[in-house]
């Protein structure tokens, strides 16, 4: 059987566990939770990063952040993950999906200034399969509107937009560490908060809503209640276990990358005959191998294709029903506009097996059964 994923190790996660056992430190914010923030910090350029619990707890923070309220309207695309609209409808926020682009399946950056309204508060790009969207148009209709920027960036670690890191372009920037993403500490996230005026409320929030942070710097000789907040930080064995990985990113990374480029070379062909499309990546962009994909023709082709695949012993999958068609999505949001490409890309798309290590033979299975499978 060809799993679609196995969760990266690099052999050091329980060396390092076990040092975290030793220092006798195991709740959040030791040695290791530096050790990782340090990391981002000094390699990503970033003002400030905060492991947390999920990328999950990082939007959520960062809609507390915003400063999001009852009313507030939040716009992103409807093809994602569902905390990336949870985390705002859980202050009360309502969501204003945007169609996406067919070549990067990225909110289409046109479409966001005619869906801003008096009440819109953030803008969330999310930054599908580790390629960038379109900051630097984002970047601009939101300076001029006064809004928010909050890059979903959950897929998009170690990926580049114009030779900066995803995550660190926006006023705030969030991270999956969960186990499918290419980093992982089982389940994990960072926030990234890239403006100063955020930093010291993030580490309030972050620490149940007290100053603790401030305390344990000297700053102030007592802590206390002083804000909002919850408990959003990892302890210390969840830290240790991705420090593990961050230290071998780039091995990792070029190892993912020399299986997105075999499938892709391999696949090139089906493509040029016209049976299915393959990714799209601008040239502004490098991105981080985190998904291989395809697009079949139609729905029906993708279902039998899974089916061909499984019999082959090939697990594929599809994801992403788009969040304005679901029951919560109908009632927390709207879409804005017309839905071109949301539903019908969503419906012909399929993810192939990719992860840290995956034998190219087994890739050259995957490739061989899709052209039995067309031709
Ligand atoms: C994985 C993912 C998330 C959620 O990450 P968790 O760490 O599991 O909370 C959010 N958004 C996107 C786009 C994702 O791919």
């Amino acid at each position: 059987m060809i799993l679609f994923n196995v969760p990266t190790t690099t052999g050091n996660e329980s060396i390092y566990i076990n040092e975290a056992i030793k220092e006798g430190h195991l709740s959040g914010d030791g040695k290791f939770t530096k050790l990782c923030n340090g990391w981002f910090e000094d390699k990503f350029d970033v003002q400030k990063s905060l492991l947390t619990t999920s990328c999950t707890h990082a939007l959520e923070m960062s809609a507390i952040l915003a400063d999001i309220k009852e009313g507030d309207e939040v716009i992103m695309p409807s093809y994602t993950f569902v905390s990336t609209a949870n985390a705002f409808v859980l202050r009360g926020a309502r969501i204003v999906f945007v169609d996406i682009r067919p070549d990067t399946m990225n909110i289409d950056e046109s479409l966001i200034e005619e869906a801003i309204t008096s009440k819109t508060k953030a803008i969330v790009p999310v930054h599908y399969a580790g390629v960038a969207c379109d900051m630097d148009k984002i970047l601009e209709i939101a300076n001029k509107h006064n809004i928010v920027v909050i890059e979903d960036a959950a897929q998009g670690v170690m990926s580049q937009y114009k030779g900066r890191y995803l995550g660190t372009i926006g006023h705030i920037g969030c991270y999956s560490f969960h186990e499918t993403k290419n980093y992982n500490s089982g389940e994990g996230g960072a926030i990234l908060v890239n403006h100063e005026s955020y930093v010291e409320r993030a580490e309030i929030i972050r620490e149940k809503g007290t100053n603790r942070s401030r305390f344990f710097r000297g700053q102030v000789d007592k802590y206390t209640w002083v804000d909002l907040g919850s408990s959003y930080l990892p302890s210390e064995i969840n830290a240790a276990f991705l420090y593990a990985q961050l230290e071998q990113a780039e091995e990792i990374n070029n190892n993912r990358m020399q299986s997105w480029n075999r499938y892709h070379i391999g696949l090139a062909d089906l493509e040029k005959r016209g049976y299915v499309q393959l990714p799209t990546i601008p040239n502004e962009c490098s991105h981080n191998a985190h998904m291989y994909y395809l697009k079949c023709r139609s729905l029906d082709e993708r279902t039998r294709l899974i089916q061909f695949l499984k019999e082959r012993g090939v697990q594929s999958v599809f994801h992403y029903i788009p969040l304005h068609s679901s029951n919560a999505g109908k009632q927390f949001g709207r879409f804005n506009g017309k839905d071109n490409y949301t539903t019908i890309e969503s419906e012909k798309l399929l993810r192939l097996p990719l992860y840290y290590n995956f034998a190219n033979d087994d890739l050259d299975k995957v490739v061989d059964s899709i052209y039995k499978f067309y031709i």
